[in-house]
């Protein structure tokens, strides 16, 4: 294929929300259109409004529309593209998503479907982890399913271990196994939770690292063959397995442990054939590394990469899959400052973190230097029961890891979301937690000292949430007043600002 054929004018972007919203920036600054792909319920939201065309492909259960292969293919061609970009979740580690849009006759913007399957399934992954000599967690894979041989195994690689669906993803189907009696049900229970939810029982068993920091190897692979690594971003604050707070870099690494991590990554990118943006994923314990998956896709918390690096990484992705990029040389990454990135979560901290649906009437970004809000709804925006809850993202550069948290703090404080409850007064206790301030967190960090999320907070903290609520209910008031008066007046939001809130 000549350069010409892989020019990209038009792209369609099979996903929702922010990153929809991140990858419709990209296209817009290297000049290229955009198509959304997008479900019914999400007809009007930022990204919908923000592509140059949009496709529905289905209705709102992801099944139907996002998860469907054949809907965002046609919805693709119908749209006049002549790309893909998967965004991340939903297809976008999906090895015959990508056959099947090369087979459309459309670039796919990520890596070749060989190389998906490849370092992507997490148990073939460790093969290919074993070939680039890198350190795995000890465990078993084997084909033998049976209870009895599992709960052996079990007992060989000695408690606590961890079992873990081998479909599985995004934190689910995996469960600790603290002893030998409580290993049969556990065992049964992540097959059945395989099958339910991955559709398959198999699972496999890994020894539990229980006070291990995760810290992740950002690679990518151009088109000839090269691989560089970007450093690392270090994600221990999870909750059930799944980030909350990520930053770059990790405040645990020597720089003779980045190299060894970072090369390990590369060759394990090399072996695979990979190409485009990845992640190779770690656990960190004793200053030991020991390799945990490879991401096939763009992830979550790529800004603080970014941020550090100065690189872009989307742009990267397009351009590479255009044919018309070569991957950054490896001495020419160094990293500079601190960034961290927040997950900003539409659910009720006091609730242990219960999902919190409803009409977004306002929100206020505090822009400033060294701050960058990716952000996936705005005022008018229905926040639905049907997807993943994170709203936005909260991103924050400066020049050493305590300026960074400092001026997290601060722009959590000053971010306003009216109509739906957030983490953020959950995010801002945390990060004052000295545990995490003198960077010592592991992935127990949340367990540990939130089990309960701010279930178990002080009253202060609980009349801040009270007072955010009275905001937003009059605001909400408000708004419907100003849009019952205006003629046919369906945009409530508008009349948010005619009365600004603090002054309520
Ligand atoms: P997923 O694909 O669902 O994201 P991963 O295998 O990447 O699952 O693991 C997600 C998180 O689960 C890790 O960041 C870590 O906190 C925890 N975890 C997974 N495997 C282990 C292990 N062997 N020991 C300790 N923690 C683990």
């Amino acid at each position: 294929m000549n350069m010409k054929d892989r020019r990209i004018q038009k792209l369609a972007i099979a996903n929702r929300g922010e990153v929809a919203v991140r990858i419709i920036h990209a296209c817009r600054e290297l000049g290229i259109r955009t198509v959304l792909l997008h479900s019914e319920v999400d007809q009007a939201t930022r990204a919908w409004r923000l592509a140059d065309e949009r496709v529905c492909i289905g209705p709102a259960p992801s099944a139907e529309s996002y998860l469907n292969i054949e809907a965002c293919v046609r919805g693709a061609l119908a749209g006049g593209a002549d790309a893909v970009h998967p965004g991340f979740g939903f297809l976008s580690e999906n090895a015959a998503f990508a056959r099947a849009v090369i087979d459309a006759g459309l670039i796919w913007v990520g890596p070749p479907a060989d190389a998906i399957e490849a370092a992507g399934d997490k148990i073939s992954a460790k093969k290919l982890v074993a070939d680039a000599q890198a350190p795995t967690v000890p465990g078993y894979m084997g084909e033998d399913q049976r209870i009895e041989t599992l709960v052996e195994q079990a007992a060989r690689i000695g408690f606590p271990v961890i079992v873990k669906a081998a479909a599985g993803g995004g934190g689910r189907g995996m469960k600790v196994i603290r002893s030998r009696s409580e290993a049969p049900d556990l065992i049964a229970s992540a097959q059945r939770e395989g099958q339910a939810a991955f559709g398959s029982p198999v699972v496999f068993l890994e020894k539990y690292l229980d006070r291990a920091k995760h810290i992740e190897v950002q690679v990518f692979g151009d088109f000839t063959g090269e691989v560089s690594y970007l450093m690392e971003r270090e994600c221990s604050v999870q909750r059930r397995h799944q980030k909350i707070i990520e930053e770059a870099l990790s405040p645990s690494l020597t720089p003779e442990l980045r190299r060894a991590m970072g090369e390990a990554a590369v060759r394990l990118a090399e072996k695979a054939k990979y190409e485009s943006a990845g992640t190779v994923e770690f656990l960190l314990q004793d200053d030991k590394f020991y390799f945990l998956e490879m991401n096939t896709r763009l992830q979550v918390e790529h800004p603080v990469t970014e941020m550090v690096l100065g690189v872009d990484l989307v742009k990267a992705q397009i351009l590479n899959a255009a044919r018309a990029f070569q991957v950054w040389p490896q001495e020419s990454l160094q990293a500079r400052g601190h960034s961290i990135e927040c997950r900003i979560y539409a659910e009720d901290a006091y609730a242990g973190g219960l999902p919190s649906t409803g009409l977004l009437v306002g929100t206020h970004w505090p822009e400033g230097p060294g701050r960058r809000f990716e952000v996936g709804v705005e005022a008018g925006d229905e926040v639905t029961p049907f997807y993943d809850p994170m709203i936005a993202k909260v991103i924050v550069w400066d020049e050493s890891r305590l300026r960074a948290i400092r001026k997290m703090q601060s722009v959590l404080a000053d971010s306003v979301v009216m109509g739906v409850e957030t983490n953020i007064p959950f995010l801002r206790e945390m990060l004052a937690h000295p545990e995490f301030t003198e960077g010592r967190m592991t992935t127990q960090f949340v367990g540990q000292h939130f089990p309960e999320g701010l279930a178990g907070a002080d009253y202060l903290a609980r009349r801040h949430n009270d007072l955010t609520r009275a905001f937003a209910n009059a605001a909400k008031a408000q708004a419907s007043r100003v849009a019952g008066e205006a003629m046919g007046g369906s945009d409530p939001t508008r009349s948010v600002w005619s009365t600004p809130w603090r002054l309520m």
